[in-house]
């Protein structure tokens, strides 16, 4: 009798195909859990309270500081709190950069303070600098200046950034504060000073990293807030010569190693197969880092945590990362793609996402992947379309910290969120957590839980990319 019912079970299977026909590898209960799972965390997750935690009990969390560390314990036990089932750390190492005092004054013609900050990696300027200003419009402007021309002088770039839903105006801006102190100083400058890359009107200056070159000479860079670089345009209208104090203490102090933290929810039949998603654990030192990106490990902290609660995880495993010191040149991201590209997994990593933009709602969906795979990416854009999000198969990128495990060829999603306030608080004291809505928190959580689920569950190969030099 259990003989006969076995077979007629079997019988029953052989006619009923295990999986939808559709190239999706995803069957109507697939779908029913990442529905689920999505329902669930618009009613109410814990990201918000994971975010408030990074913020209240470590706050700023400069790379190489002990509040790195502290982070870095935060992290481990946060995993170990929300039930995954396996956590560690790996090994980041990178030059430290820690901010002294920072004071900006103008001396002539019209006496007054400044707001501004240093820019990250920048030298101080060993006591007080005076030197008159020279103005330039955007970088192209400073460049084009005849060598030798800023001979004793400071170098003011005031290009204003565009607010964009998608961020896009910070691209064409970001180059003044990455590339300003080596065009500068090719001319014979003493210092750089910026228009903020920033979109607010608020008296906050924003900081970011910059850069030096070999052989060019070291020197000091810093941000103007959006209202004095006005002040400063204003002044040099007028035709007179402006002559600025800068004061700004800052120190190199060598090599510190911190650590990628990353908990796992084992996958039941592909465990070696993984969906990674996650945000960077590090922040500027100015502000609490709520936004940039305490967000982005809140939310995808508790995705993972979600999946990590369902009955059967899914086929392959979820693994959230938070990266160490993305901001100072994603140290953390590009560590982490050694270690996989040197175990020879960059293809075991089926889909790659990390939440590094604010914690504005996701809007779009888009992915790098096998074009084979793009059902799998259609499917899931069905579940998440009731978020508000669009699938969209053009465009887009992986976050900071992804890039460079693509560049060695592993697959991308993108949940590209509503940054049009993003560039008001980035990098600055004011991004703090009253800016983010916990309600937008949750509707990301549901869509990164659908998504790294359905991503996971599926067998369909996502495939590889063509390798890039970074
Ligand atoms: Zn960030």
């Amino acid at each position: 009798m259990r003989l006969a019912r076995n077979l007629l079970a079997l019988a029953l299977l052989a006619t009923l195909p295990a999986v939808a026909s559709d190239g999706t590898g995803l069957d109507a209960g697939d779908l029913a859990v990442a529905a689920a799972l999505r329902d669930q965390a618009l009613a109410g997750t814990e990201a918000f309270d994971i975010v408030e935690s990074l913020t209240t009990e470590v706050g700023p969390r400069l790379a190489g500081t002990p509040a790195d560390a502290e982070a870095v314990r935060w992290a481990q036990a946060k995993f170990e709190s929300l039930g995954f089932d396996r956590v560690y750390l790996e090994p980041v190492t990178f030059p430290v950069w820690l901010r002294g005092h920072e004071r900006a004054d103008v001396v002539a013609p019209f006496p007054q303070p400044l707001v501004i900050t240093a820019l990250g990696g920048s030298i101080g300027t060993e006591g007080a600098l005076e030197a008159e200003v020279v103005h330039f419009a955007d970088l192209a402007a400073l460049e084009a200046a005849p060598a030798g021309s800023l001979e004793g002088k400071i170098a003011f770039i005031s290009n204003r950034m565009v607010r964009f839903k998608d961020g896009r105006g910070y691209g064409p801006a970001v180059g003044a504060r990455s590339r300003g102190a080596v065009e500068a100083a090719k001319k014979g400058a003493v210092a750089v000073v910026i228009r903020s890359i920033s979109t607010n009107s608020d008296r906050f200056a924003h900081t970011g990293t910059m850069r030096y070159d070999e052989g060019v000479p070291r020197i000091p860079a810093a941000a103007l807030s959006n209202p004095d670089a006005d002040l400063l345009v204003n002044m040099l209208r007028r035709g007179q010569p402006v002559k600025l104090r800068l004061d700004i203490a800052a120190e190199h102090p060598g090599e510190y190693t911190s650590h990628n933290v990353i908990g796992e929810i084992r996958g039941r039949d592909l465990p070696d197969e993984v969906v990674t998603i996650g945000g960077h654990l590090d922040s500027w030192d100015l502000g609490t880092g709520a936004i940039d990106d305490g967000a982005g490990v809140a939310i995808t902290m508790a995705a993972g945590a979600a999946i990590g609660r369902l009955e059967q995880a899914p086929r392959r495993t979820i693994r959230v990362i938070a990266y160490a010191n993305e901001e100072q040149g994603l140290y953390g991201g590009k560590a982490y793609a050694e270690a996989r590209a040197a175990a020879g997994e960059i293809a075991a990593h089926q889909l790659s996402a990390e939440s590094d933009f604010g914690a504005g709602r996701v809007y779009a969906l888009r992915a790098g992947v096998d074009p084979a795979a793009w059902p799998v990416i259609e499917k899931i854009g069905e579940v998440l379309a009731p978020l508000g999000v669009v699938t969209e198969r053009e465009g887009g990128g992986p976050g900071p910290d992804v890039g460079p495990i693509v560049a060695k060829g592993a697959t991308w999603a993108q949940l590209a969120q509503d940054g049009t306030d993003y560039f008001d608080y980035h990098h600055t004291a004011n991004d703090t957590l009253d800016k983010i809505d916990p309600k937008a928190l949750d509707q990301q959580v549901a869509a990164y839980a659908a998504m790294a689920y359905l991503a996971a569950e599926t067998d369909v190969d996502f495939g590889t990319l063509p390798v890039r030099q970074p």
